[in-house]
């Protein structure tokens, strides 16, 4: 498998591009290998410069739930191009893509589209302080929510294996606001609210931690966690940029049977383009400008190109069985590749997680429960099998506090080629 063109083409984008990349993971630092430029992708697979060919588990990190370049999404794309690529005023679409989001998930009743997670996040917590007048937020130790100022405190994804807790640049001043407490940790997020309830605007998760690899909730976090915040009047604040649309036509909120206040999203109702959006209460919504006095807008937001590739990817969706053969795909892999390690003698040494069509490998022993267990996780060990896996054409996500990702495309033989490359690479991992 040659890299020639891939290694040349990071060396240049070294020299224009901060670290030749234009979101850190993607270097493959923690991975020691070289980023592989990408070409093409059609389906389960991707196409690098070189021409070698890969089983895709990042899936553009989760919008690609269809598989690449899907007929039907490519063709409402060109179809809309055609028309024009933004006006900067209001569409039908835009009330289109909202009216489905409104009726797939349970708690939102309005919705306002923005260009990504981060923007989504970014409003949702100056709205809920808005709405409740109040300044503190918290989020818990590991979860990810996007760039933003005050999110970016003990944060997961890039930050997790860039071991840096909080990035420089962020003022004292800002994150002094946020409170940070373990995940699946009821007492402790208890404590916090006890000491500082009045002053708390919202409490931010992601439903799902899927940002420092994949942690479930345990049985009953989730609801304590909604009942607590409602005593206080503290909006909960579900980041459904992952799970939204990916474990249940109505995300995590419909899968676990919890409403929450307010929900981001990101990733799959872009359908591969940027978007991201919030919504909630319309009691809530309504606080935004031009309605209310919290301020929020974008040159591009709702964008007609965006907007079609959202409706078409959740029209697809559902279709019925889709989740269903999602959830099927899901299971056969992880299961498959718990199987693999099993075979290759490496079992106990790791942590196994699955949901729906999102899983993960902790090279750890220990039961995965909080941010604090992931990161007893062996990245070394980790990085091997990355590499194992790449050589063998399957791509995997180049971090061990990431997931991997199943798409509607992924066929029975892609997951028993992954397999048995997956037997394979735990062997070569272990030595
Ligand atoms: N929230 C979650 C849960 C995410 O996983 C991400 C990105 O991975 C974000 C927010 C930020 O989204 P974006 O990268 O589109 O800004």
């Amino acid at each position: 498998m040659g890299v020639e063109k891939s290694m040349r083409l990071f060396e240049e984008a070294k020299k224009y591009i901060p670290g030749g990349v234009n979101s850190p993971v993607r270097a493959f630092k923690s991975v020691g290998d070289v980023p592989r430029f990408i070409e093409r992708a059609k389906g389960s697979h991707i196409w690098d410069v070189d021409g070698n060919e890969y089983i895709d588990y990042v899936c553009s990190w989760g919008p690609m739930i269809l598989g690449h370049a899907h007929d039907e999404v490519i063709a409402a794309i060109k179809e809309q191009a055609e028309k024009g690529t933004s006006y900067g005023a209001p569409t039908e679409l835009e009330v289109k893509l909202a009216k489905m989001i409104v009726e797939m998930v349970p708690s939102v009743e309005k919705v306002r589209m923005v260009n990504s997670g981060t923007e989504a996040t970014m409003s949702a917590i100056r709205l809920a302080r808005g709405y409740t007048k109040r300044d503190k937020v918290v989020k818990f130790e590991g979860c990810y929510h996007g760039h933003v100022d005050s999110l970016l405190v003990k944060a997961g994804s890039g930050l997790a294996t860039f071991g840096v807790p909080t990035s420089p640049g962020i003022p004292e001043d800002f994150a002094k606001h946020t409170i940070t407490v373990p995940y699946n940790n009821v007492d402790a997020l208890k404590k916090v609210i006890d000491e500082a309830g009045d002053d708390i605007a919202c409490v931010i998760m992601e439903p799902v931690m899927a940002n420092a690899g994949l942690i479930l909730p345990e049985s009953g976090f989730l609801e304590k966690v909604r009942e607590i915040t409602a005593e206080k009047g503290i909006l909960l604040i579900f980041d459904e940029v992952i799970t939204g649309f990916r474990l249940a036509p109505g995300g995590a909120q419909e899968y676990f049977g919890i409403t929450p206040d307010l929900s981001c999203f990101g990733k799959i109702i872009g359908g591969g383009l940027p978007v991201g959006a919030f919504g909630g209460k319309a009691e809530i919504m309504d606080y935004l400008a031009p309605e209310g006095p919290v301020y929020q807008a974008g040159t591009l937001s709702g964008n007609p190109l965006a907007m079609v590739a959202g409706i078409k990817t959740l029209e697809i969706l559902k279709r019925p069985g889709v989740y269903e053969a999602l959830r099927e795909k899901g299971k056969k892999f992880a299961e498959g590749i718990k199987a693999a390690a099993e075979k290759a003698g490496v079992a106990d040494k790791l942590c196994f997680k699955n949901l729906e069509s999102i899983s993960c490998v902790f090279f750890t022993s220990e039961m995965v429960k909080d941010y604090a267990s992931a990161a007893t996780s062996n990245t070394e060990a980790y990085a091997a099998y990355f590499r194992e896996m790449l050589k063998r054409g399957v791509y995997l996500a180049p971090s061990q506090f990431e997931v991997a990702f199943v798409s509607t495309a992924h066929t029975d033989d892609d997951i028993e080629r992954t397999i048995a490359a997956a037997e394979e690479a735990f062997t070569f991992a272990k030595d």
